[in-house]
């Protein structure tokens, strides 16, 4: 992040922070804990409207220290409903970091558990989206950085409660404008609540011109007064549908893992086993799509990096190494790589050039030319996290054949018309497989083997080919075969994957060649005519997740979230400008993407 997106930031004498960009206070030192619960908490009906429901979304204006955050999850803790999922989004354009916010909150001991959830998950600043668990909490913050009307219009929503906290109207006009004003009240749910310390007679109006009663009530401490505002239709409550996965790949698993969050319990319908596609192999590169031009495929995977990134990181046994030398396959990927690590989405040294003598020290053999140091890209084992994502879920084992629309549920059948199950909501996550059952969709298959080898170590390195380190050994490869949907695993694949690490690495190539044959497999990935995934709806409760080619394990894990938040009407991770750019409706030409390949007449 630039500097000019710092919060210039000063201290009070007697401890508390105040923005010096903004000159106004963050909270107020004697009593913030207390005005915080007042004004927001207190102002929006909290905890009383939360109870009896089993999912409720905050959305704050401000994110600051994370005080109002940090005494929302306490206050949650305390008096949320049993099982219940917390939804919060907060947006911030200057975000302070990680030991600014850690001095902030350190003045409210009373909600330290709160306070450290939200430090050991505070982010990099980079613009975008920031998605965080908050273990313990049962809760998920969505974290945009970015200015506020940027932030609202490409949040999907609903908020039931609203802190509205951006400074004063009068000095910070932006915060209220009426564009933001509009955002807020179409991203209301019908019985949304919205508390601010403000009582500002333009905020007022504009909240009653877009049909929320407005009330003024006694304010805390010093002030005078503070506003609450709501919206009385009557309440609906959300379908919880059943939900059918079609496939136990990477993309089948996070599907399962990120409906779970929500609370809900998907059926996984594999036709052979977990892995038994691309998803696999006994090592995995969790690396991003690296692009120097299209600002939104570098938003889009560094996102996804980071959020694939925490979920590993959490899960056992599934981080074998991390960062990741991507070397130069051309001259002109030096000033390429140059770009991209000048790219604002990627954290602080998140992505470096390195010249072909680090890149050598690195990988332990000379080496030619520069390369890009991706920090956060990893080698993973795909067995531990299919085996985590996929152990609460329901797997069945049968091959659907046919998907069938009848009172507006889908039921999935074998090929002799055997019933495997019935859901208000299908999601093909088969890889190359799902055009079997939706042929209009535009994946290909490519073929890949790779070979791997015991007892020889290496850095994850990749230029065309790769070598990913697994438990024991090391991987590389891979193949690509292009249209060749059933291949076998073959000799001459495994040779040709050894000459590419020759060309590149002979005396890794070498130390491969001497410790003894390899083993090897083969599978398909899908891929679509931009390279970019399918993630999102096909129409009447059919979704897909796929065409990920050979990133699944980098973009699986957030494109689930996404998915799993359109399929529910919860929020959604991503940006609306990064959902379009995956929807599968953007191939669509007329009807024919949405026809699943057998429907009832
Ligand atoms: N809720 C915060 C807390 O608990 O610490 C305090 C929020 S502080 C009063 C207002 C915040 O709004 C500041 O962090 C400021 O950087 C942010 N802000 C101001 N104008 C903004 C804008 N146009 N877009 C995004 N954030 C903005």
């Amino acid at each position: 992040m630039t500097d000019d997106r710092s919060p210039r930031l000063v201290w009070t004498e007697d401890g508390a922070p105040r923005s010096g960009r903004f000159d106004d206070v963050y909270f107020s030192r004697e009593d913030g804990l207390a005005e915080t619960r007042a004004v927001f908490l207190h102002g929006c009906g909290l905890p009383e409207a939360w109870q009896g429901l089993r999912h409720f979304t905050v959305a704050e204006l401000g994110f600051g220290t994370g005080l109002n955050i940090a005494a929302l999850l306490d206050l949650w803790r305390r008096e949320g409903p049993p099982d219940a999922h917390l939804h919060i989004f907060s947006v911030e354009g200057f975000p302070l970091s990680r030991e600014e916010a850690a001095r902030a909150l350190s003045n409210w001991p009373e909600i330290a558990d709160a306070a450290d959830a939200l430090l050991s998950a505070w982010p990099a600043p980079t613009p975008g989206f920031h998605r965080l668990d908050l273990p313990g909490f049962n809760a998920t913050l969505d974290l945009a950085v970015g200015e506020v009307e940027w932030a609202l219009s490409q949040w999907s929503g609903p908020a039931d409660a609203w802190f509205l906290d951006g400074f004063a109207p009068s000095t910070n006009p932006a915060m209220w404008s009426e564009a933001v004003l509009d955002l807020i009240a179409a991203r209301s749910s019908p019985t949304s609540r919205i508390a601010t310390f403000t009582v500002a007679g333009s905020v007022r109006r504009g909240l009653a011109q877009r049909g929320f009663t407005v009330e003024k009530r006694p304010g805390h401490g010093r002030k005078r007064e503070r506003l609450e505002a709501r919206r009385e239709a009557p309440p609906a409550a959300p379908p919880t549908p059943s939900v059918a996965i079609i496939g136990a790949g990477v993309a089948g698993a996070a599907l399962a893992r990120a409906f779970q969050a929500l609370g809900l319990a998907p059926v996984v319908i594999e036709a052979e086993t977990p892995g038994a596609g691309a998803s696999g192999f006994p090592s995995a590169l969790v690396t991003p799509r690296l692009d120097a031009g299209d600002e939104g495929i570098a938003a889009l995977y560094a996102q996804a990096l980071a959020r694939a990134g925490a979920l590993y990181g959490q899960t056992p046994d599934a981080v074998v190494a991390h960062g990741v030398l991507q070397l130069e396959q051309t001259p002109r990927d030096a000033a390429r790589f140059g770009k991209i690590a000048a790219q604002p989405v990627w954290p602080t040294d998140g992505m470096t050039t390195l010249d072909a003598e680090s890149c050598s020290a690195h990988l332990g053999e000379a080496v030619e030319t520069g390369g890009l140091m991706m920090r956060d890209a990893l080698a993973v084992r795909p067995s531990a996290i299919l085996k985590a994502w996929l152990d609460d879920a329901t797997l069945i084992t049968a091959r659907v054949a046919t998907l069938e629309r009848a009172d507006g549920r889908w039921r999935l059948a074998d090929t002799a018309g055997e019933i495997i199950a019935e859901a208000g909501v299908v999601v093909l996550a088969a890889g190359a497989g799902a055009p079997d059952l939706a042929p209009n969709l535009p994946l290909s298959p490519v073929a890949g083997q790779a070979d791997w080898i015991e007892g020889v170590e290496a850095a994850p390195v990749a230029w065309g080919g790769y070598a990913a380190p697994t438990a024991e050994g090391l991987l590389f490869g891979a193949t690509h075969d292009r249209g060749q949907a059933a291949p076998i695993v073959s000799a001459e694949a495994g040779a040709k994957n050894l000459a590419a690490v020759s060309a590149r690495l002979p005396a890794l190539a070498a130390r491969i060649a001497a410790a003894g044959p390899s083993q090897a497999r083969v599978a398909v990935r899908a891929t679509t005519p931009d390279r970019l995934p399918l993630a999102g709806a096909l129409g009447d409760g059919l979704f897909v997740l796929g065409g990920l080619g050979s990133r699944g394990f980098c973009a699986a894990p957030l494109l689930a979230e996404h998915l799993a938040a359109l399929a529910t009407g919860a929020p959604s991770p991503l940006p609306a400008d990064l959902a379009a750019r995956v929807a599968p409706l953007r191939f669509s030409t007329g009807e024919g993407l949405v026809q699943p390949a057998a429907k009832a007449d």
